[in-house]
């Protein structure tokens, strides 16, 4: 894995780590635990022959690169921009089991694992849904919930003396 970016899996017997060469061009190879039983562990998701990594990699010394790896995709974290990924069909989904106002609200991975999809996904069609004022965010912007019933449109006044 000579460039920046590239990738590539670890297995012995089972699935060990994924060795990352650092996105930023820093030369470093960063190895992303995927084995459970030995620490904490990143989730893979191989699907339609592409890789995504779960949570984001984010080297806390040295180049302190912070990204997604997103079905071969790296995407930086610094980014403040929501993803423009769009599904409608996930939107549909999200948007049944989202809590209703008034209730807790639901982490866009646990909606990710009832659903069976991907977490980044998820959580970029909970932030459509919000663009859509259909859902409301909880602070920290991982949590989201219905938001509440728009108040019936106020009628304008009518100028009668017209
Ligand atoms: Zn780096």
């Amino acid at each position: 894995m000579p460039e920046a970016g590239d990738v590539a899996l670890v297995r012995r017997g089972a699935l060990r780590s994924l060795a990352i060469r650092c996105p930023d061009g820093c030369g470093e190879v960063i190895s992303v635990n995927l084995d459970p039983r030995t620490g904490p562990a990143w989730k893979l998701y191989d699907r339609e022959d592409s890789l995504t990594l779960f949570p984001s990699v984010w080297r806390e010394s040295g180049c302190e690169a912070h990204f997604i790896l997103w079905r071969n995709r790296l995407i930086w974290c610094d980014v403040s921009d929501p993803h423009s990924w769009r599904s409608e069909e996930l939107k549909r989904r999200i948007h049944k089991l989202l809590p209703a106002p008034g209730l807790q609200h639901a982490h866009y991975a646990d909606l990710a694992m009832q659903l069976d999809v991907i977490p980044w996904e998820a959580l970029w069609t909970c932030q459509a849904l919000v663009a859509d004022r259909v859902a409301v965010p909880s602070e920290k912007g991982s949590r989201f919930g219905l938001a509440s019933a728009p108040n019936a449109p106020r009628s304008s006044k009518v100028d009668r003396t017209a």
